[in-house]
C-alpha cells in the first residue's frame, strides 16, 4: 500500500465525522463528505470491483467534481486498479479517443453519466457504496504500480496519457507538504480547488487535503463563471490553502473584496502551471499581509511540480520575471544545447527534469514516450521542451521551444487544435497562431484554407466554432478564424507563423 494510502485510512478512521469534501452548486445545494463517508464507500465499490472485473486496467473516471469522483478514485487504488479522470467539459470527440487509447474494463459515472457498455451509473455506484463490501490491503496498488493517467494536449490531435505510479506521487507529496513553512501535523488545512480533476493542477489540491487529515473547498466550474457566487463561496469556504493557476487568482483579484476580510484564514497561496508576474504576487501580499506565496513548477510529466520558491517581497524586488525555484529533493534539473550537451550555469537552454516523480511514460504510445522520456544510470528523465536557464541556484523559465502554449493556464499544442479544425467540414488546412497582449496569450487566432472561399467570413467562423466543439475543449477554440486562400510557407514547408502574425497587424 502507498503511504497516501495508509494516511487516508488513518484520517477516516481518527475523524470519521469530520468533513473531507464541501461544495456548493449554482442552485445553492451543498455537496459533502465526511472521512468516514470516503473511506467507507470507497472500500465497499472497490469490493464490487474486484468481483466483478477480469482485469486490472485503469477505470475511467467520469464526472464534474462530484465528491463521488474522489471515491471512485480511491476505490480504484484500493482495488489495485488506477484510474483516469475525465470531465465532462471534454469534448465527446477526444473522449472516445482517451477511451479508444486506454481501453478500459470499465467507466464510472460519478455524477454525470456516459453511455458505453462498460459503464457503471451514477446510481449503481450510489446502490453499490451504500450497501456492504470489505477488501483486502494486499489488493491496493504498491508504489511501482500506475495510480492515475491524466491526458495532456498531443501534437498528433490526439491527447496523451501520463502514467503516474503510486511512488511517484507518494514523492510529490512529501515534498508538497513542505511547501512555504509546509503543513505540520494534525494542522488540518482548507484547501481551495480550483482545477477539475482531469488536470494535474488538482493532484496538488486533493492529495495534500487527502494527506494532512485537511479538507478541500471544491469550486465548481459554474461558480467560477460568475464573480458574485465565486466570492460567496469564497467567504464560506474558510480555506487557508490556496491553489490554482495565477490567471485565475487574477481574475479573483478584479474584484476588490477579494482579499483578508474575504477569506480571513488565507496563509498561503500555492501556484503553478504557468509564469506568475511579480504583479500578482505584490497585489496578493498587499491584500493578504502575511500570507506566504509559493511558485511552483512542472509538466504533468513529472507529477505536477518539482521546484518551488517562496516569492517575498525580497525575492519580487530582486527578480523580474520571478524564478520558478529550485528542484525538489530527489530530482535533478539538467539544461541542456541542441546537440544535448549539458550547458553551464547561466546559459539557456531545455529544461530536463529527472528523479522519482517522472512518469513511466504515455500510455500505449511507445513511439511519443521515446522521445520525451529516457533513463540514466536507472533515473527517469523527462525533456519537458520547457526553455530556461539556472541562475543563483534558482531555475528561471523562458517559454516553449515548441508549439505548445499556455492559455489561461490551459497546456495546449498548437499542433492538437491544428488536426482538429481539419476535420471540419470543407476545412482543407488550418494553422493557429497564439495572440499575445502585455506578454501574455490572451487568444488563439485560426487560419484556414477552406475549399471554398465564403461569403461572410463571420457566419463561416461562427459555424466552424459551432463544430469544433464535438472535438476541441471549449479553451481550445479559437476565438477568431480568418480565412485565406492559401498559407504562407517558411523554407522547409511549414506554416510561416511569423507571417500570419504580420498579416494580422497589417
Ligand atoms: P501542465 O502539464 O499542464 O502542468 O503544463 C506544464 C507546462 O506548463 C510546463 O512544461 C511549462 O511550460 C508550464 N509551466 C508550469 N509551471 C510553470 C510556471 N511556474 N511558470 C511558467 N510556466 C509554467
Amino acid at each position: 500500500m502507498t503511504d497516501f494510502l495508509e494516511k487516508i485510512k488513518k484520517h477516516a478512521a481518527e475523524q470519521p465525522d469530520a468533513v473531507f469534501y464541501e461544495s456548493v452548486d449554482s442552485e445553492g445545494g451543498s455537496k459533502n463528505l465526511t472521512w468516514g463517508e470516503l473511506r467507507s464507500k470507497a472500500v465497499k465499490l472497490a469490493s464490487w470491483m474486484d468481483a466483478n472485473l477480469k482485469t486490472e486496467t485503469p477505470v475511467v473516471i467520469y464526472g464534474h467534481k462530484d465528491p463521488y469522483m474522489i471515491v471512485c478514485f480511491i476505490a480504484s487504488l484500493l482495488s489495485g486498479r488506477g484510474y483516469c479522470p475525465v470531465d465532462i467539459s471534454v469534448p465527446g470527440d477526444r473522449v472516445k479517443g482517451i477511451i479508444g487509447n486506454l481501453n478500459p474494463e470499465l467507466i464510472l459515472c460519478a455524477g454525470e453519466e456516459y453511455e458505453s457498455e462498460n459503464s457503471l451509473s451514477y446510481e449503481k455506484i450510489l446502490e453499490i457504496t451504500s450497501g456492504e463490501g470489505e477488501i483486502s490491503e494486499d489488493k491496493s496498488i504498491s508504489g511501482s504500480d500506475v495510480c492515475y493517467i491524466i491526458y495532456t494536449s498531443g501534437s498528433t490531435g490526439t491527447p496523451k496519457g501520463v502514467q503516474i505510479t503510486g511512488d511517484c506521487l507518494d514523492n510529490f507529496i512529501h515534498w508538497g507538504m513542505t511547501l512555504g513553512s509546509g503543513i505540520a501535523d494534525g494542522e488540518n488545512p482548507v484547501f481551495l480547488n480550483q482545477a477539475p480533476f482531469s488536470f494535474d493542477l488538482s493532484v496538488m489540491d486533493l492529495y495534500l487535503s487527502l494527506y494532512s487529515g485537511g479538507k478541500l473547498h471544491v469550486l465548481p466550474k459554474k461558480i467560477q463563471g460568475d464573480m458574485k457566487m465565486l466570492m460567496e463561496s469564497l467567504k464560506e469556504s474558510g480555506a487557508n490553502i490556496w491553489v490554482s493557476t495565477p490567471s485565475f487568482a487574477e481574475v479573483c483579484l478584479s474584484d476588490e473584496s477579494f482579499n483578508k476580510e474575504l477569506l480571513p484564514e488565507m496563509k498561503r497561496f500555492l501556484f503553478c502551471g504557468e509564469t506568475l508576474p511579480v504583479s500578482v504576487v505584490r497585489k496578493l501580499h498587499e491584500r493578504f499581509p502575511g500570507a506566504e506565496v509559493v511558485n511552483t513548477y512542472g509538466p504533468t510529466e513529472s507529477t505536477v511540480a518539482v521546484t518551488d520558491i517562496l516569492c517575498t517581497p525580497e525575492v519580487c524586488d530582486k527578480y523580474d520575471p520571478l524564478p520558478v525555484g529550485k528542484i525538489k529533493p530527489g530530482s535533478e534539473l539538467r539544461i541542456r544545447g541542441e546537440q544535448r550537451e549539458s550547458l553551464p550555469e547561466g546559459e539557456s537552454g531545455e529544461i530536463i527534469i529527472l528523479g522519482d516523480s517522472v512518469s513511466i511514460g504515455y500510455r500505449n504510445l511507445p513511439e511519443q514516450t521515446a522521445k520525451a522520456f529516457f533513463e540514466e544510470d536507472g533515473i527517469r528523465g523527462y525533456r519537458t521542451g520547457d526553455k530556461g536557464y539556472l541562475k543563483d541556484g534558482y531555475l528561471f523559465y523562458q517559454g516553449r521551444i515548441d508549439l505548445q502554449i499556455k492559455l489561461h493556464g490551459y497546456r495546449i499544442e498548437l499542433e492538437d487544435v491544428e488536426n482538429n479544425l481539419m476535420k471540419l467540414s470543407g476545412v482543407e488546412r488550418a494553422a493557429v497562431i497564439p495572440i499575445e497582449k502585455e506578454g501574455k496569450i490572451v487568444s488563439l487566432t485560426a487560419f484556414i484554407i477552406p475549399d471554398r472561399m465564403p461569403e461572410s467570413s463571420f457566419k463561416a467562423g461562427q459555424a466552424l466554432r459551432a463544430e469544433a466543439k464535438s472535438f476541441l475543449p471549449e479553451y481550445m477554440i479559437p476565438k477568431k478564424f480568418v480565412f485565406l486562400e492559401e498559407l504562407p510557407m517558411t523554407n522547409n514547408g511549414k506554416a510561416d507563423r511569423r507571417a500570419l502574425l504580420a498579416y494580422l497587424k497589417k
